[in-house]
């Protein structure tokens, strides 16, 4: 009677089931592909365990009645072919994965279940034909005629993923063609050695080598998954991205970008915000069949759908818009969530993942920044994300050169009669000599962090405008600054040195900014102004009326003047109701202690409106242009007292 070593089944049993008790973690039920390895767990530790026991019963025929050796054994040939048919399942979805014609999976999946189900027909038979094995007389255990279909069949599955591998080779992730490359060989020689060495039982150890390998590669911690949704993350995303591109596979890609999901995690909690995080993940992971979603940045979310056609295309976004305005649940609690979605879809054109993810990543920012809650990519998008890529060179490379420059704008004082102050405005032209405008660049240079640096050309030019200018009867110079700037520590210091370097006199520079500034954290700005303040820095309130506009936060803070934007003034001195609303709205400065001006006065008419409302400054096309800051220093010096 043979004598079988088991060592390396009990060796592999514990590797298997190690592993399984790592694989047991949440969300491992997610797809479709973790569901089919949980089985290949499953049946691989059972068919180790099934098998152990045969031996022992086969060892004790004399203890062990007949049936139970014979169901045991049979249990153990029919689950030894199960898993290599899952195993067979679980190569063939991930080689088809990025495959959009799916009849060849079809044909995969029909041709496992013929192999399967003839095989298990065989095994449930075998005890009439003993055709795999059989006892004899004396109870012996022996093997049957068809004893090696299982290797025969095993044979066919590897040759059906190599023929379906080599005609869908384009499509194949790299991650998958090279478990293609090893695991043959791998599972070869094991399979040789066994075959050389009957006696040392190997099954399990070729099944436990083939789950680790397909474990190690596919489902352990992902560098191309994402840890909380285990969607693929960003490296993922652009991975399968260039994949479709490069096996020419069209495919739409809708991006779904969260908006103040920290209010979220704020008013529940942080593992609240992971799960619903996770929710929503698994939904956009069963949008459809052929589908992948990713988790490709924190609140950011991405669906890679198969392009068919326009109609399609349309729904698809639809159905993700309708259900991000809807309400999400959560551990039973309802949570309504803003989100910022766009889509591209790829039909060949001359692009790579990078510029894919570019402008997904582009039009999201545009969505987010035009309060609209979807843009779909078009030849207008298309046009406005090269203008900005352009513009984003042009920055750098005018930064390098020292291309920026300043204009002077003087503000007119109604008591006075006279130009009291000036606000200072950058200017860049482009490299053919047309102005670019401040309004196009200067959101680009703070998206891109540039803005800083442009700043400071600004403040430089500033101190040393006034530095040489100190005989002009001018009470001082404002520049404008951006939120970024005021989140920087080193703001005072850097105002500082340069208002010394030239040895600018106290009080004559003033910072403008814009609500946005004063809609962060409020504490930390009211500290920044009053340390900037105490060195002789005043504030202006730049652009009030333009929606972020609160009336509670800017009393608390120590302002000295309020800009009215132009858009205010144009909307509201049309009608007498709307006039009175101005007057209230300056006098209601005044009482608080603050100076008014008035932006982007174009004509006498409206210098007259607002100057019978009360307003103090005035700033505007009718008074001056912005000017050269030589033409400035002409300007203010030919009308100052006395001359
Ligand atoms: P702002 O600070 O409100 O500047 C006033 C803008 O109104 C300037 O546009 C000015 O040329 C324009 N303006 C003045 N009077 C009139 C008028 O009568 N009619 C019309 N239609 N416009 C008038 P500009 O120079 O294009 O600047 C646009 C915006 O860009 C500025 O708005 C400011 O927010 C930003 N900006 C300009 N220079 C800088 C800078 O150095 N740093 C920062 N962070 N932002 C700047
Ligand atoms: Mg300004
Ligand atoms: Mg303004």
């Amino acid at each position: 009677m043979t004598k079988w070593s088991l060592l390396a089944e009990f060796l592999s049993l514990s590797m298997l089931s190690l592993m399984f008790l790592y694989y047991h973690e949440k969300g491992c039920l997610l797809s479709f592909r973790r569901k089919v390895f949980y089985w290949i767990f499953w049946l691989s530790i059972s068919s180790i365990v099934v098998n152990i026991i045969c031996v022992y019963t086969i060892a004790h025929t004399d203890a062990v009645p007949l049936p139970v050796n014979q169901i045991l054994n049979t249990l153990y040939f029919m689950l030894v072919l199960l898993v290599s048919s899952a195993i067979a399942l679980y190569i063939f979805d991930l080689v088809l994965e990025h495959v959009y014609r799916k009849d060849c999976y079809k044909k995969a999946v029909i041709g496992l279940v013929v192999l399967t189900s003839f095989y298990l027909c065989v095994a449930l038979t075998n005890f009439w034909t003993k055709a795999l094995f059989y006892f004899t007389e004396d109870g012996r255990y022996a093997r049957g005629p068809l004893n090696r279909l299982g290797y025969v069949i095993l044979g066919i599955e590897l040759l059906m993923v190599l023929l379906c591998y080599f005609n869908n080779r384009a499509a194949v992730p790299p991650k998958v063609v090279r478990v293609i490359h090893t695991l043959p060989p791998v599972v070869a020689v094991l399979a040789g050695f066994q075959f050389f060495y009957p006696e040392i039982l190997f099954n399990g150890t070729i099944t436990a080598v083939v789950t680790l390998i397909l474990y190690s590669n596919f489902q352990t911690c992902q560098v191309e998954e994402d840890y909380l949704t285990h969607l693929g993350n960003r490296r993922g995303f652009l991975s399968d991205i260039s994949l479709k591109i490069k096996s020419n596979q069209p495919f739409q890609v809708v991006c779904v970008s969260l908006r103040r999901f920290n209010e979220v995690n704020q008013k529940f909690d942080h593992s609240f915000g992971d799960d619903l995080l996770y929710s929503i993940g698994k939904w956009m992971e069963g949008l459809c069949v052929n589908c992948r979603a990713y988790r490709y940045s924190g609140v950011s979310f991405a669906v890679i759908f198969p392009y068919r056609g326009a109609e399609e295309a349309e729904q698809r976004i639809q159905e993700i818009h309708q259900r991000f305005s809807d309400v999400w649940q959560c551990k039973g609690i309802s949570c309504k969530l803003s989100a910022s979605t766009c889509d591209l879809v790829w039909n060949g054109q001359a692009w790579t993942s990078n510029t894919v993810m570019e402008y997904l990543e582009i039009m999201v920012e545009m969505s987010k920044g035009s309060g609209s809650s979807m843009i779909r990519f078009n030849r207008a998008v298309a046009v406005s994300i090269e203008r900005e890529k352009y513009l984003e060179t042009v920055l750098r490379s005018s930064l390098k050169e020292d291309r920026f420059t300043i204009v002077l704008q003087p503000l007119y004082h109604c008591g006075r009669k006279a130009f009291c102050c000036a606000e200072a405005l950058i200017r860049l032209n482009d490299y053919d000599g047309t102005p670019i405008p401040a309004g196009e660049f200067i959101p680009i240079a703070e998206k891109i962090g540039l803005i800083d640096e442009i700043s400071w050309v600004v403040l430089d030019r500033v101190c040393q405008f006034l530095a040489s200018h100190r005989e002009l009867h001018l009470e001082s110079i404002s520049i404008n600054l951006s939120m970024q700037q005021f989140q920087d520590p080193s703001l005072l210091s850097r105002i500082e040195s340069d208002l010394q370097r030239y040895d600018v006199p106290r009080g004559k520079l003033k910072i403008e900014v814009t609500e946005r500034v004063i809609s962060q954290d409020l504490g930390y700005v009211r500290e920044m102004m009053k340390k900037l303040n105490q060195h002789g820095i005043g504030f202006y309130l730049d652009d009030f009326g333009t929606g972020y506009s609160n009336f509670a936060v800017v009393m608390q803070l120590p302002f000295e003047c309020i800009k009215l934007d132009r858009s205010l003034l144009t909307q509201l001195i049309g009608s007498q109701n709307n006039k009175e609303i101005v007057r209230d709205v300056i006098s209601l400065f005044h009482n608080s202690g603050f100076r008014v001006a008035c932006e982007g006065i174009e004509t006498a008419a409206q210098a007259d409106i607002v100057t019978s409302l009360g307003t103090d400054l005035i700033q505007g096309f009718y008074y001056a242009k912005p000017m050269e800051p030589d033409a400035f220093a002409e300007f203010v010096f030919s009308r100052s007292p006395g001359h």
